[in-house]
């Protein structure tokens, strides 16, 4: 497999990192990932535009993203990704200067990584069951809007959902339920969608953004409140959004059945809406 790192492509196993290295040290980086579906990619352009604000908030020069998009098409091929299912991750660092002091190092350039490589899509099997999710308090920083690297409060909210036996994490905090450790997070009431605001408190997800405008499109109406913890014993339907989730129906929470405790309509309609968006070629002309 090859990889993009610093400006040039590598088989992976040259693709070395100094310990000195920002990321490594002090988790002082960003990062994505992206969809590929038979070959192409969705919502690049979008993913690009998180990936520089994610920068630019962390005072990174966002040009470091420059070439990602081209860079990730060549690993595409070069990695026999041509018609299949797969994901880019890439990543960018403050750099590895001589030494570790926490203030920005001097004359540093960014760390630049890209890969592209197979990821298979959930199975029909897991739409069709839908999953179970865990409510765990949120212990994360108040900066949830950037895309850090420094997930260690999600690696472990996920691992306390795999250790439950649930496919994911929901985060909750003074009452409310805000997403995922790996997904954003939309609730069905009253025939309305409802899921939290774009706020510091949640990632703003590129499958959230087209699950509401898809919606909306269809007709439906979408509230963007907090969910209050105790909404979840009176929605008719919950589910899950993100890049490698899809729009995955959350069937029960810690136990208890979830509107009827099967894959309601909303979810299973949305799920194919989105992903005819997704894969529609001329989506970035369509907006
Ligand atoms: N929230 C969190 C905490 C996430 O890690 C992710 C996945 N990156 C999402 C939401 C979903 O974002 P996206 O739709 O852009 O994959």
């Amino acid at each position: 497999m090859n990889v993009f790192l610093n400006g040039s492509i590598m088989p992976h196993h040259e693709a070395l990192i100094p310990v000195t290295d920002r990321g490594f040290l002090f988790a002082d980086g960003v990062y994505e990932v992206v969809r590929i579906y038979g070959g192409r990619t969705a919502f690049f352009a979008e993913h690009m535009a998180r990936l520089r604000r994610g920068l630019a908030e962390l005072r990174i020069d966002p040009s470091a993203a420059d070439g990602v998009e081209a860079i990730a098409g060549a690993l595409i091929a070069d990695n026999g990704l041509a018609d299949q299912d797969g994901i880019v991750y890439a990543q960018v660092t403050r750099g590895a200067p001589p030494n570790r002091s926490h203030a920005f190092p001097p004359d540093t350039p960014p760390t630049v990584y890209t890969v592209a490589q197979p990821h298979p899509r959930p199975s029909n099997e897991r739409f069709d069951a839908g999953v179970a999710a865990t409510l765990v308090q949120d212990t994360r920083w108040k900066r949830r809007d950037i895309k850090s690297i420094a997930l260690l409060p999600n690696v472990l909210a996920n691992q306390e959902a795999h250790d439950r036996g649930a496919f994911e994490a929901l985060f909750v905090e003074d009452g409310h339920v805000l997403e995922g450790s790996r997904s954003n997070l939309f609730a069905v009431h009253g025939g309305a969608l409802l899921t939290h605001p774009l706020t510091s408190e949640i990632l703003p997800g590129i499958t959230r953004a087209a699950v509401v405008r898809v919606a909306r499109e269809s007709g439906m109406e979408v509230r963007e409140a907090p969910i209050p913890l105790e909404l979840l014993d009176a929605v008719s339907e919950l589910f899950l959004t993100g890049t490698t989730t899809e729009v995955m129906p959350v069937v029960r929470v810690d136990g208890r059945a979830v509107g009827g405790g099967v894959p309601g309509p909303v979810a299973g309609a949305l799920q194919e809406a989105y992903l005819r968006y997704a894969l529609n070629p001329g989506h970035e002309t369509d907006r």
